[in-house]
């Protein structure tokens, strides 16, 4: 049986990549920090048959310990502190965690001598194209990271490529562009607008606040995205993969689908306020991806629609609230 081993399990592509390796008869392991009880608790109701160990990507010793214990022939490193807001405010963390956190696992395998054993997946970002030199972006396109989060991804992204070279490991990164779904965390644009929708259309608050409503992104459904990850370690060759849609919207067009499936007017200026709060300090620019490589060599693509991924997300958040609410 082949056994998986997943760092940040219990965020969002953990709680989608789990039930795609568990349909496909994997054993599944997963990272938990001890801060992260309740979340790996939560996780664990609706995926009890995994194993939670208890370790932080911030710590080498308990690291190389869990994974000598597991074995497993696949690591999907999707750890991170993954907020590119926070990690404005906690910039150090934010290297600790999610540039560090990669080396130090690349370095358990070596240190393990299981360079021909085990496969790991780097979770890479669009952010690390921020201030971007071409659009759309590939494979090719060069990196200026723009945020905290950004540089720590490509100081994680480029030690894998590192390692991959000098140690010949097979390390595959997945330069994902964003992707949202049911289980985003609700500190992201997306979450909070369907979140807000749903409250707005059971008559429990009449309007909420945003920043700035122009920024663009290419949003994918966090589901289509997993699949891709599974495919990039099945491959006869490690290599980097950008996941996109191709499409861009702006975080406008994201509310005005949100409204529209939640039965709502799409009157913007009454639901939506302007906080200059949630202004970002730097912003990445005009972001969308060229997946063609991960179409020829993976066999990858899209299969949600934006609409239909609102969709679901606004539908998901209005069952939450109304159980939560007992309407
Ligand atoms: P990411 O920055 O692309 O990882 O994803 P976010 O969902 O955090 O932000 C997407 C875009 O939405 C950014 O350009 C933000 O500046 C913009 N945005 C506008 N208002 C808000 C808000 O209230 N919260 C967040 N998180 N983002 C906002």
């Amino acid at each position: 049986m082949k056994k998986a081993f997943i760092t940040g399990i219990s965020g969002q592509d953990g709680y989608h990549l789990t039930p795609l390796l568990l349909s496909k008869g994997y054993e599944v392991h997963g990272l938990s920090s001890g801060q992260d009880r309740a979340r790996a608790d939560k996780f664990l109701k609706s995926f009890p048959e995994v194993k939670i160990h208890q370790g932080d990507l911030t710590d080498f010793s308990s690291l190389l310990e869990i994974i000598s214990l597991v074995s497993p022939s696949e690591i999907y490193n999707l750890g991170a502190i993954s907020f590119v807001g926070l990690s404005f405010k906690q910039p150090e963390l934010t290297a600790n965690v999610t540039g560090l956190g990669a080396l130090r696992l690349l370095e358990v395998v070596r240190k393990m001598h299981a360079e021909k054993e085990i496969r790991i997946y780097q979770a890479s970002s669009s952010e690390m194209f921020g201030k971007v030199r071409e659009t759309p972006q590939s494979e090719f396109t060069p990196f200026h990271p723009r945020s905290p989060y950004g540089v720590a991804k490509t100081f994680a992204h480029y030690s894998c490529v590192n390692y991959r070279e000098a140690y010949d490991m097979f390390v595959a990164c997945g330069i994902l562009f964003n992707h949202e779904g049911e289980h985003r965390g609700h500190e992201f644009v997306t979450r909070k607008i369907t979140s807000h929708v749903a409250r707005i259309k059971l008559g429990l608050i009449d309007s909420f606040e945003l920043g700035d409503l122009s920024p663009k992104r290419d949003w994918g459904y966090a589901g289509d995205y997993v699949d891709a990850m599974w495919r990039m370690l099945q491959a006869d060759v490690a290599d980097d993969f950008v996941i996109a849609t191709g499409q861009t919207r702006t975080v406008k067009d994201f509310v005005t689908a949100a409204l529209e499936a939640a039965g709502l007017s799409i009157d913007i200026e009454r639901y939506v306020k302007f906080n200059p709060a949630f202004v970002r300090p730097a912003e990445v620019d005009l972001l969308v991806g060229n997946a063609e490589k991960a179409k020829k060599v993976l066999g990858w693509e899209p299969t949600t629609s934006f609409e239909a991924m609102v969709e679901k997300m606004v539908q998901n958040d209005i069952a939450l609230e109304s159980a939560a609410n007992k309407i």
